[in-house]
């Protein structure tokens, strides 16, 4: 058993899709909306389809948020539970995944701005323990990372191996966050410097994978001579657009050309993949790429992780709506 309570119904990871309204271009270009919301839980392509369909047109997630939902309730209802045990030692994700688009970065901002917010009420709530936040954050773009606190870091830090924790990257720069102000500072500095790669290399951001990670310690005082020590990472992770994972069809087998698989999208699928089917899976290839070496002690295990799939509602993305929400079942 571990710390936190029962575990059943948590260990699952936490998979919810969120549709974005239709952008301004596609209102003029006179898109058509392809998807709706049933409930809480159920996003089904709009009816009448044009032709009849093998593929299932409902969906059920954990919860499904539409286009009018805030970022706050995504947070809420989606990422604050899994967040927020980062706080008690237990290593958390938090993941972007859709195609390019859809609203990753969108959500992934705010979802992280939401999380230092009730972080620091957590920490001024728990007078009782001393906490340290660090924070570092990296991008992966083919399969070389890039330190995004230290633009003088060039753009192929080395992967290591510690024995005690894991795969670290080499040199990565992490800093210490005096107090919420400075943090938000840092993270807007990673932001910074991703969209300064976005400009040099074309269309980076739908190539590259950014990861914020925030490693939080703290110690609790009982008495004199017993002390509790947590720690544990938040990473909250904006992927590559996910028409790079994309290998085959919706129905299986056809490859698909013109669009470069990109292997740490590749690999983390299967990785979920088989972490949702669960303990009896054999072996899960965390070493076959740069970003599920970097994620491996925070996915599996003892870890937590949910996964935002953004959706764009336009007809016009539909083939890749569906491959995103056949990612997302399988993830569950
Ligand atoms: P991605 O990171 O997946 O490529 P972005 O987050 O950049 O996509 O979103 C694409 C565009 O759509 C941006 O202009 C963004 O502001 C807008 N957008 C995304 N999600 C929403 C939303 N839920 N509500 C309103 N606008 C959104
Ligand atoms: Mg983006």
């Amino acid at each position: 058993s571990t710390p936190g309570g029962p575990r059943a119904k948590e260990e699952k990871i936490v998979v919810t899709v969120r549709l974005r309204p239709l952008s301004k271009r596609e209102q003029l270009a006179k898109d058509q909306v392809a998807w709706e919301c049933l409930d809480d839980n159920t996003i089904v392509s709009k009816p009448p389809p044009q032709e009849r369909s093998a593929q299932p047109a409902s969906f059920t997630f954990d919860k499904v948020f539409g286009p009018s939902s805030l970022t706050e309730t995504v947070y809420e209802e989606g990422v604050k539970n899994v967040a927020l045990s980062s706080l008690m030692g237990i290593n958390a994700t938090i993941f972007a995944y859709g195609q390019t688009s859809s609203g990753k970065t969108y959500t992934m901002r705010g979802i992280t701005e939401k999380a230092v917010i009730d972080i620091y009420n957590h920490i001024m709530n728990t007078p009782e323990r001393d906490f340290t936040i660090k924070i570092s954050g990296l991008e992966i773009y083919n399969e070389n990372v890039k330190d995004l606190l230290n633009a003088e870091s060039g753009r192929n830090l080395k992967l290591l191996d510690d024995p005690e924790k894991g795969t670290v990257v080499e040199k990565l720069v992490e800093e210490t966050a005096s107090n919420d102000q400075h943090l938000r500072h840092l993270i807007s500095i990673c932001e910074a410097q991703r969209q300064v790669g976005e400009t040099a290399l074309n269309d980076n951001s739908s190539r590259s994978h950014q990861i914020i990670r925030l490693t939080i310690e703290s110690t609790l005082r009982e008495n004199s001579d017993c002390v509790r020590s947590f720690v544990a990472s938040l990473n909250f992770v904006d992927l590559a657009g996910s028409e790079r994972a994309s290998q085959t069809h919706a129905d299986g087998a056809r490859l698909r050309e013109g669009c470069h698989i990109n292997l740490s999208l590749m690999t983390l699928t299967t990785v979920i993949r088989k972490l949702s089917v669960g303990k009896r899976s054999g072996h899960i290839p965390y070493r076959d790429s740069k970003l599920t070496r970097i994620l491996q002690h925070s996915l599996g295990g003892n870890a937590r992780t949910a996964i935002i799939c953004t959706l764009s509602p336009a007809l016009s993305h539909l083939e890749q709506s569906r491959n995103t929400l056949f990612f997302a079942t399988r993830a569950k």
